[in-house]
């Protein structure tokens, strides 16, 4: 039978969560009573997530699909693999960590049935850390000014979306990319529920804080070009400044006969364009290198194995 909700969890090195994980989700989905599937894409963990996940095939194999990547290709890789071969009229996005609770999965599908094409938790007394929760609001509200995506809380990964928006996203083919953002952008009627939010079970975050800024990279470069346009309108007005500049320190020679002073002055102006030089080229770079990689067309991502029922029909 089709199922009517697709549950998606990436899973990167979490053997010791995915027990609990599996139990609190299945009694969940369960309850409520509807036809179901879960797909785990297993982003080549070195741990034993693989045979965990396996063995979860075993014990429900009318529920769970595990595809089963050669390597790690990230968080958001991981969700599209499971997005392309969801079958369900909604698929629900969540974390193997339990951070994110499996009990709030019944309040993202109700508001799917009340009409959304696309929800977002809205994660509800935070347990991250100090840094991670103000990084984020900040991350928020660079989004909220660049882009006119509106969400209150770009982070949390406990989303679900209508066939019709997963459709969209599949069909995008993009490689460096921002779920909820891309999500947001092909929704006709976004909204947002408050879920709970619990610290980590076991384990550290996958992300490091190098991860994160590539992550928060993509947001930026995937959903606008104002970075590249705020660099040109500032290289315009420092173009109109230095002739300024220029044209006092010539009145100053010429007039005043004084060419001593100001040299440091200039070093230190120098020095500050040459900086914003250099940030202007590393933010097209930025640009540049993600359409390198899309004109490349190498495929996302390879999958070693598909472990599901009837993997060939
Ligand atoms: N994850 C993944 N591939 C990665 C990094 C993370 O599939 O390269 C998964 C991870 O197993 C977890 C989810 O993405 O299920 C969120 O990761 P994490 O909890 O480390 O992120 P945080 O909560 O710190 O933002
Ligand atoms: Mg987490």
């Amino acid at each position: 039978m089709k199922p009517d909700i697709s549950v998606v969890i990436p899973v990167y090195n979490e053997a010791d969560n995915l027990t609990e994980l599996f139990s609190r989700l299945m009694s969940t989905m369960d309850k409520l009573g509807r036809p179901y599937e879960v797909i785990f894409t297993n982003d080549g963990s070195k741990d034993d997530s693989g045979k965990i996940l396996r063995d979860f095939f075993k014990q429900r194999p009318d529920e769970v699909r595990v595809i089963d990547f050669n390597g790690n290709y990230g968080q958001h890789i991981a969700i599209i693999a499971a997005l392309e071969r969801a079958r369900g009229k909604m698929v629900v996005t969540l974390d193997a960590d339990l951070q994110n609770p499996p009990e709030e999965i019944p309040k993202l599908v109700a508001a799917i049935d009340a009409g959304h094409d696309s929800v977002g938790g809205k994660r509800m007394g935070r347990q991250d850390s100090f840094f991670r929760k103000y990084a984020s609001k900040l991350l928020n509200v660079i989004r909220e000014r660049c882009t006119d995506i509106k969400m209150s809380d770009q982070g949390c990964m406990l989303r679900a979306y209508s066939a019709n928006v997963v459709d969209a996203i599949i069909r995008t083919g993009e490689r460096s990319t921002f779920l909820p953002a891309l999500a947001y952008k092909f929704s006709a009627n976004p909204g947002e529920v408050e879920v709970e939010h619990a610290a980590r079970a076991h384990g550290q975050s996958k992300y490091s804080l190098y991860k994160l800024i590539r992550l928060n990279f993509d947001l930026i470069t995937g959903f606008t070009l104002l970075p590249l346009q705020m660099f040109t309108l500032f290289s315009v007005a420092c173009a109109a400044g230095s002739f300024v500049l220029v044209l006092i320190l010539f009145y100053m020679r010429i007039f005043l006969h004084d060419n001593t002073n100001g040299v440091f002055t200039l070093f230190a102006i120098l020095f500050f364009l040459i900086s914003v030089a250099m940030i202007g080229i590393g933010l097209i770079g930025e640009y540049v290198g993600r359409a390198y990689q899309s004109v490349q067309q190498r495929p996302r991502y390879n999958i070693r194995e598909l472990i599901e029922k009837n993997a060939d029909a």
